[in-house]
């Protein structure tokens, strides 16, 4: 008996694993895969903010970026520079790996290439099946984390509801000359309703990637074309790999005896598919509401409730706001993203944007809403019946 099961040791369960077992808690992390990170199609870029909570993460640092250039449909350009790095490149499996070393050096007994098939709680604990090298694994805990990213069935399994709108992303690593800055593209042939990028990672390589609201497969093989076409990209590796990202998150994570953190729960940035930054906030405060619940000895869902309501104070709004933005961006046609890159760029809100701050690479909804209340681009939205603030 455990005292804790984390189904899924990505970043996220590998960090809550990590996190409960260095408040002295037994703990078990089941990962389906042979190892941590293998499968991943992450780009791997996060703030400074981000690199802090991780100990000794710069040896998975690649690259820094404090500059990005963002192309239009039509191929207007905005440069979006700061003096000090925004953001850093990492190598995400490096990054998982690391985390998991460390977790295991803490206490967390790993078991990998066991997949959580189910499990039920009752008034003993939390009883997951598994299976591992093809035999059955029954292991018992007083709780359970579900941190399984995207893959829904666990937790449609317990009745948690589920999350229904998700982005679609594809990644390749690329050849590439001269390409020093992270670079970002818009418009439908691509990445219909979100956007892809090219982000410069080791010398003369890069990943090229994007999210989608649609087959990201076909997206991906028109980016790379244009890329090729462009002379941005010699090559590109035969491998590409996909992934989704949750657009809302989950309307319930906390049930009796467990927590769902991370992607499955839908702690992501749906402006930019971010989710490593918020799934650690959350992985941190799913630890410390199960350390107290732990040792009180109720872990009852009235109880674990606490930790829903402690990671919404930090994030819903924020969450709220940019799925606003990601919707209202999803709805505009090639032609009106390219009449606001040029209000932008005539009044140069960008500039004035940038020189704020309160613009971060982590929090966009101050900015957001900073934006939209921006009166020429107000005026041209208008214009276009585009304006509807959020509720
Ligand atoms: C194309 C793309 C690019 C991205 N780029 C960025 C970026 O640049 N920066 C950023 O911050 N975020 C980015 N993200 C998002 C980021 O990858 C996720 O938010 C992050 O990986 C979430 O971590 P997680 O641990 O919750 O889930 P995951 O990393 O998906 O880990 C879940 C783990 O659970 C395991 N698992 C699943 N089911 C079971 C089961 N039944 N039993 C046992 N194990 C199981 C999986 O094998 C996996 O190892 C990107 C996402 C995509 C799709």
């Amino acid at each position: 008996m455990y005292d804790v099961i984390v189904i899924g040791a990505g970043i996220i369960g590998s960090y809550t694993a990590k996190e409960l077992a260095r408040l002295g808690h037994s703990v078990a992390a089941l990962e389906k895969n042979p190892e941590p990170g293998c499968k991943t199609s992450c780009t791997g870029i996060v703030s400074q903010a981000c690199l802090d909570m991780l100990p000794g993460s710069h040896s998975a640092i690649q690259r820094e970026a404090r500059s990005a250039t963002v192309f239009s449909p039509d191929s207007n350009h905005l440069r979006i520079k700061r003096e000090t790095t925004q953001a850093y490149i990492l190598d995400r499996m490096a990054l998982d790996r690391l985390v998991a070393e460390q977790a295991g050096q803490t206490g967390v007994e790993y078991f990998f290439s066991t997949p959580a098939i189910d499990l039920q709680s009752d008034d003993r604990g939390v009883h997951v099946n598994a299976t591992r090298d093809a035999r059955p694994l029954k292991l018992s805990a007083r709780a359970c984390v579900i941190a399984c990213g995207t893959a829904p069935g666990l937790i449609r399994q317990l009745g948690m509801g589920r999350i229904r709108q998700y982005a679609h992303g594809a990644q390749t690593e690329v050849s590439c000359k001269n390409i020093d800055e992270v670079e970002v593209y818009s418009g439908r042939h691509f990445a219909p309703g979100f956007f892809a990028w090219l982000v410069p990672t080791m010398p003369g390589k890069a990943k090229a990637g994007l999210l989608s609201s649609t087959n990201p497969g076909t997206s991906i093989t028109n980016l790379l074309r244009y890329l090729e076409r462009q002379g941005k990209i010699q090559s590109a590796s035969h491998y590409i790999s996909y992934g989704s990202i949750p657009l809302k998150p989950l309307t319930k994570t906390y049930n009796h005896r467990i927590l769902v953190v991370g992607d499955a729960a839908g702690q992501v940035k749906p402006t930019t598919g971010g989710g490593i930054y918020f799934g650690l906030i959350c992985a941190g405060l799913a630890a410390q509401t199960l350390d107290e619940s732990l040792r009180a000895g109720d872990l009852s869902a009235r109880r674990l409730a606490l930790y829903q309501k402690r990671w919404h104070k930090i994030l819903k709004h924020e969450l709220d706001i940019d799925y606003w933005a990601h919707r209202f961006y999803q709805g505009l046609t090639d032609k009106q993203v390219d009449h606001i890159f040029q209000v932008i760029l005539r009044h140069g809100i960008h500039e004035s944007l940038l020189a704020s701050p309160d613009i971060t690479f982590d929090w966009h909804g101050k900015v957001i809403v900073d934006a939209i209340r921006h009166r020429s681009l107000q005026r041209s939205l208008e214009k276009f019946k585009l304006f509807r603030p959020p509720a």
